[in-house]
């Protein structure tokens, strides 16, 4: 399978810290990819490095020509003063969204019916389906999803798996950031542990249920 990224000796610095040091990573077009690790491992710098919004201090991330980004960010802007309809619509003009996977991503994350609430009123979780959606109104054939499971109740997260599922069948590369990887079991076919911004494992994962993926995160993170 071709790759959709590489990453090649990729270090970032802030100030005298290393938020990642020296990680290399392929990942191919049409998987989903994990990146696993504790809280302040690297995600998230990584993340922003493939997304184009964080330089690298030194090494190289690449995304192959042609392909659309999506980012679903830890900590996103949505615009409070808004309805939920009205932050769709705000989101798709910015990013040229396509009307018609547009309305398949609201259907996907449950706000049809929430299109007149205001966006500052949502339950944490509609929050954070209402903040996936808008990231993935532009048909992206990447998809970065930074911690897209936290804080949601049983219900969204299966929302989102079903998400990640039919990017899969659709041919797109999903790239998952997360601390809670059982989140992901059945779903997840390449893992990467990020442990103090270096990689712990690169593994094939397909079809490792919750309790395997959970032992290979023990085994691979330092405990202290
Ligand atoms: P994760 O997403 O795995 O929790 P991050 O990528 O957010 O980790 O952060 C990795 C490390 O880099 C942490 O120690 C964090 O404090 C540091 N860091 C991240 N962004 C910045 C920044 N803008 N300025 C200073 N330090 C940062
Ligand atoms: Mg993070």
């Amino acid at each position: 399978m071709a790759d959709a990224i590489v990453v090649e000796r990729l270090s970032r610095h802030f100030g005298s810290k290393a938020a990642l040091a020296e990680v290399s990573l392929r990942i191919s077009k049409g998987c989903v990819f994990c990146i696993a690790g504790p809280n302040g491992s690297g995600k998230t710098t990584l993340l922003n490095i493939i997304a184009g919004v964080l330089a690298p201090s030194s090494g190289r991330c690449e995304v192959m020509k042609g392909l659309k980004v999506g980012y679903a960010y830890q900590h996103p802007k949505l615009s409070d003063e808004l309805t939920v309809g009205e932050n769709i619509s705000f989101f798709s003009q910015l990013n040229e969204g396509e009307e018609e996977w547009g309305r398949r991503m609201v259907e996907a994350m449950g706000l049809g019916e929430l299109m007149d609430e205001n966006a500052d009123e949502l339950s944490s979780g509609t929050r954070k389906r209402l903040e996936v959606a808008v990231a993935l109104l532009h048909n992206p054939d990447v998809v970065l999803l930074d911690e897209p499971t936290t804080g949601l109740d049983v219900e969204s997260k299966e929302g989102i798996l079903q998400l990640i599922k039919l990017f899969r069948k659709n041919g797109k590369t999903v790239v998952i950031a997360t601390h809670q990887l059982d989140d992901f079991s059945g779903v997840c076919d390449e893992l990467v542990i990020l442990d103090k911004g270096r990689v712990a494992v690169e593994k094939g994962v397909k079809g490792f249920d919750g309790e395997k993926l959970l032992r290979v995160y023990s085994s691979a993170v330092s405990k202290d």
